[in-house]
């Protein structure tokens, strides 16, 4: 059955899912970050979240916006990248909105904009500038949109996740002007952004797992 609220179940599952498909994604985001970066991404993201399951086995979280939050605080202190304390700060901004909100579909609209908000105050990009800012901001554009028009969680995060792969497309057309790609310049265009990359895997696992809650997590 479709979640219809975030507990502490569906956050793991959420942050699972997300470790698993960047594990297994790994090698693809490092090309994409060999062709404009340094190649370290997929690498980045899975020491990271692998680090996040060992944190939430050894210390299960008792609401969903601490899971978020231990989440956050494990990638800011495992991933040395750019992309560790973005990802960081965003999960325990969430973390943090959804603990002092509701758990259900306008809660986690709210959450998701703070999260969107952190990476903005840490990072600076602006859209277009060939960031996971231009997955993330999509994303959580068309899940606001969604949760104003009445519609299901699920269908709200299904938006979201099919807004932040459009997103990451998009990407390959743009100049980087933010982080290590921008060094390249106009030679940076024709080549996805990785971050852009992995938040559409953040966005899908949180589809997938709305959509059929595994509910043993
Ligand atoms: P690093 O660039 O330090 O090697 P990663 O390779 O893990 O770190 O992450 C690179 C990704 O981080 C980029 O593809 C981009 O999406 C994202 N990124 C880099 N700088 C910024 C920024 N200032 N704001 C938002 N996202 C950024
Ligand atoms: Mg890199």
């Amino acid at each position: 059955m479709q979640a219809s609220v975030i507990d502490v179940p569906l956050a793991v599952d959420w942050i699972r899912r997300t470790a698993d498909s960047v594990a297994a994604r790994r090698e693809h985001l490092t090309q994409l970050d060999r062709a404009i970066g340094d190649g370290d991404h997929g690498a980045n993201l899975d020491r990271g979240f692998t680090a996040v399951i060992a944190a939430l086995d050894a210390e299960p979280p008792q609401t969903a916006g601490g899971v978020l939050v231990l989440a956050g605080r494990s990638l800011v202190s495992m991933v040395g990248g750019a992309s560790g304390p973005l990802y960081g700060m965003a999960l325990r901004a969430m973390g943090r909105s959804l603990d002092a909100g509701s758990a259900d579909a306008q809660g986690i609209s709210a959450a998701l904009s703070e999260a969107f908000a952190a990476i903005g105050q840490l990072g600076k990009a602006e859209p277009g500038e060939k960031t996971m800012v231009d997955a993330f901001g999509p994303a959580v554009a068309a899940f606001d949109d969604a949760v104003r028009a009445h519609r299901s969680l699920a269908d709200a995060a299904t938006d979201a996740a099919r807004a932040a792969a459009r997103g990451a497309d998009a990407t390959t057309a743009m100049v980087a002007r933010k982080g290590r790609a921008s060094q390249l310049g106009e030679r940076s265009v024709g080549h996805q952004d990785p971050g852009a990359t992995s938040t559409a895997l953040l966005f899908h696992a949180l589809a997938e797992t709305v959509r059929e809650p595994a509910r043993e997590a």
